[in-house]
């Protein structure tokens, strides 16, 4: 059986199995910096690199409804995504 070796997605460090999230996706945790993250995701935006496109399209002048067509997620979302991150700049 061929098995997958799973490294933490910010930092590189191994990682344990740590439950599963409620679509039965199985959830990983880092054993260096404890990020929880998955391998799927059943909804785009919390796919890794989405929250940076939202802010690059805002930067380039798309609106809210052509950020979530794009992307294909919610108008609120990038909503969402926007505000939290002007916040911790
Ligand atoms: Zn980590």
């Amino acid at each position: 059986m061929a098995t997958i070796e799973v490294l933490c997605p910010k930092c590189s460090s191994a990682v344990y199995r740590h439950g599963k999230a409620a679509s039965g996706e199985a959830r990983y945790r880092c054993r260096g910096c404890h990020h929880c993250f998955q391998l799927n995701y059943r909804y785009e935006a919390n796919r890794p690199g989405v929250a940076e496109r939202i802010i690059d399209m805002a930067m380039n002048g798309s609106g809210v409804r052509d950020t979530g067509r794009v992307l294909k997620i919610s108008p609120t979302t990038v909503v969402r995504h926007l505000k939290n991150s002007t916040q911790r700049r």
